[in-house]
């Protein structure tokens, strides 16, 4: 007995899911259409998303921020969390993924809940705060430009009410945080972006080895 994580196996992964992944037939259509993009690894795993539907239910979130939408499985499983009067503004630049994320969300009959902006990040998260958005937010999942996390931070926390979360994805990034002879800007900004969390005093954070690592981070 190890007192790490359990090694997720193939064998124990597939027993895993069998006895918790509640997908419906939109979302595994979503998930599975994804699964043949070129650039598959960017979708969450369904374990994680169906997390974030738990968290997303936990704090009664109706105002929630993604930054980083690609084809719509993350921003699926939060906005079919929330109540019908829910809002969750999603950022993305690629016009090409967030119009099979439109598909889906129509689908799922939760599109009146998504507002869709098409701009960097950063000038949305800005552009918010200058419409008198900060500190009404419940929960914010960044998973975005690695870069840009640490510039992400500080308009996040200022967007977040009191209590409320964080979540941000590939705080792990494959491991490579881990290794000193990997000096990528990527693996550069994750680590410093890391460093800074644990050491920001206004927020209790945690980190989970879910998927690529995800860091949650709770507004005090
Ligand atoms: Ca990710």
């Amino acid at each position: 007995m190890s007192s790490s994580s359990i090694n997720l196996t193939d064998q124990v992964y597939e027993y895993y899911l069998s006895v918790t992944l509640r997908e419906d037939e939109v979302m595994r259509r979503c998930r599975e259409e994804t699964a043949r993009h070129e650039w598959a690894g960017m979708q969450i795993s369904p374990e994680q998303g169906q997390f974030m539907t738990m968290l997303v239910k936990l704090l009664d979130a109706r105002k929630i921020i993604e930054l980083g939408v690609f084809t719509g499985y993350s921003s699926l499983c939060m906005a079919r969390a929330m109540p019908a009067d829910g809002k969750l503004i999603a950022c993305d630049v690629k016009k090409e993924y967030t119009d099979k994320a439109t598909e889906y969300w129509k689908a799922a009959g939760v599109a009146d809940r998504v507002e869709l902006r098409l701009a960097p990040a950063l000038d949305t998260l800005a552009d918010l705060l200058r419409e008198g958005e900060a500190g009404s937010f419940d929960f914010i999942f960044v998973d975005a430009i690695k870069e840009e996390y640490s510039d992400y931070y500080p308009l996040n926390y200022r967007l977040l009410r009191r209590g409320g979360l964080m979540a941000v994805d590939n705080v792990l990034w494959g491991g490579s945080v881990a290794n000193p002879d990997n000096q990528k800007a990527e693996t550069n900004a994750i680590r410093a972006f890391n460093k800074m969390v644990h050491e920001d005093d206004r927020v209790d954070m945690c980190m989970l080895p879910v998927g690529d690592g995800l860091s949650l981070i709770r507004k005090r």
